[in-house]
């Protein structure tokens, strides 16, 4: 596929009169689309517990004109957009339900200097409400794709989710040939390359004893802190992007007790599966000579291990030069802007993209700060070129009836 034949199309799509139209609609209804993003953004929806914002979206994608709407037994929520040709491509259009905050969490929202603030309302409010906008939009204008677009929300994509739903999504069907999650962040902004991790829940278990009566029985606190001084020596290489952090640790009773245990929980992640891997070994390989150093004090008892998988994202890569890149590179030149072809993260594009589907994740449009924190918040400068950059990806990928064939290939 040339550069020429992208550009063509692309161009192609811009011009006809419904996509013009629709292009200049977004943003006409950009305050609706906010306050679909701050209506669900209110209804708290911590992993795992997506269930009541899965229900809401559902009824929201059917007023927006999706059919066929279910909700699979992950708790993922999809409807189809069928497209004027069977056997053409199947392209997916998501963003997650799930945010990092536990219940509980006030998620109402303050309007402040221009910005909103509320937990989750970019990461990911925006993903949501772009969707719903995009379906919408479509339904009313009446464009027609010639590939389906199955347009949802997927659940389980933060922390120990694991990113469970969309991996649901594609053991159960084999029929999806392209893929795109949208994510809060510029329209600039292109991501097609999935950081991989690997998490792991540690606990040392020891005797236990007194601090002072029992003086040089092996200590779960003490393994535990010589794990974490070498783990922290570690060097990793800035390329591919490698990177470790023992993000949470947890143990012992009492100042006067040796603790029987301590636990921590240790994220490792790499754009480069192999090197992911070695470094996994490499930290594990630390974690035994920890608990073996604290073991052989020469006091009573011994340090015992335990290591559990809490988390498995693959890592995947696609190149700079791949068509569903180049697509959304030139979209976002069609919108007036510049492509930043960016640093990979972890999202839910990781999954198809290790599986060979070509996959993006883009940015829903606006700015936001504070993502993963009670501080966060949106900011609605322009973010109407969000939805604009990623209909006309989702156009172009699709073909649009009559007008431009589709650009994404079929995969079987
Ligand atoms: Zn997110």
């Amino acid at each position: 596929m040339d550069r020429v034949r992208i550009k063509k199309a692309i161009s192609t799509i811009s011009n006809h009169d419904k996509v013009k139209r629709a292009l200049n609609e977004l943003k006409e209804i950009r305050e609706l689309t906010l306050r679909e993003q701050i209506a669900i953004t209110e209804i708290e929806a911590p992993t795992f517990e997506e269930a009541k914002r899965g229900e809401y979206f559902a009824n929201m994608l059917k007023e927006a004109g999706v059919q066929d709407i279910s909700t699979d037994n992950h708790g993922n929520v999809f409807g189809v957009r069928k497209g004027s040709k069977t056997n053409s491509p199947r392209l997916v259009v998501c963003a997650h339900l799930d945010t990092v905050f536990p219940a509980g969490t006030s998620v109402k929202a303050i309007k402040k200097d221009g910005k909103i603030f509320a937990p989750g309302i970019a990461d990911d409010g925006r993903g949501l409400a772009v969707v719903l906008t995009l379906a919408r939009i479509m339904d009313q204008l009446e464009i027609s794709t010639i590939g389906d677009v199955m347009i949802g929300a997927t659940v389980g994509e933060e922390g120990l989710g694991d990113l469970y739903g969309v991996k649901g999504l594609f053991k159960d069907r084999d029929d999806i040939d392209g893929f795109i999650s949208i994510e809060p962040g510029s329209p600039q902004r292109i991501i097609f390359s999935g950081t991989g991790s690997r998490r792991h829940r540690v606990t040392f278990t020891g005797p236990g004893g007194h601090s002072f009566g029992d003086f040089g029985t092996p200590s779960a606190i003490h393994a535990l802190g010589r794990a974490v001084s070498e783990i922290a020596d570690i060097i990793v290489p800035s390329e591919p992007k490698t990177t470790y952090n023992v993000g949470e640790i947890k143990g012992g009773t009492t100042v006067n007790t040796i603790a029987e245990q301590a636990s921590m929980i240790i994220d490792l992640r790499s754009t480069d599966q192999t090197v992911l891997t070695s470094l996994e070994k490499d930290v594990m390989a630390v974690i035994d000579k920890a608990a073996r150093i604290e073991s052989n004090r020469g006091g009573d008892g011994t340090i015992s291990v335990s290591k559990e998988l809490v988390g498995d994202r693959p890592a995947g890569s696609q190149e700079e030069s791949d068509l569903i890149v180049q697509v959304a590179g030139e979209c976002v030149k069609q919108i007036g802007l510049e492509p930043l072809f960016s640093a990979p993260i972890s999202t839910d594009s990781n999954v198809p993209i290790s599986l060979g589907v070509p996959s993006l994740t883009l940015g829903g449009g606006g700015g936001f700060g504070g993502a993963h924190t009670v501080n966060e918040f949106f900011d609605p400068t322009d973010d109407f070129l969000g939805p604009r950059q990623i209909l006309l990806t989702v156009l172009a990928l699709s073909g649009v009836d009559k007008v431009s064939e589709p650009l994404l290939e079929k995969r079987t």
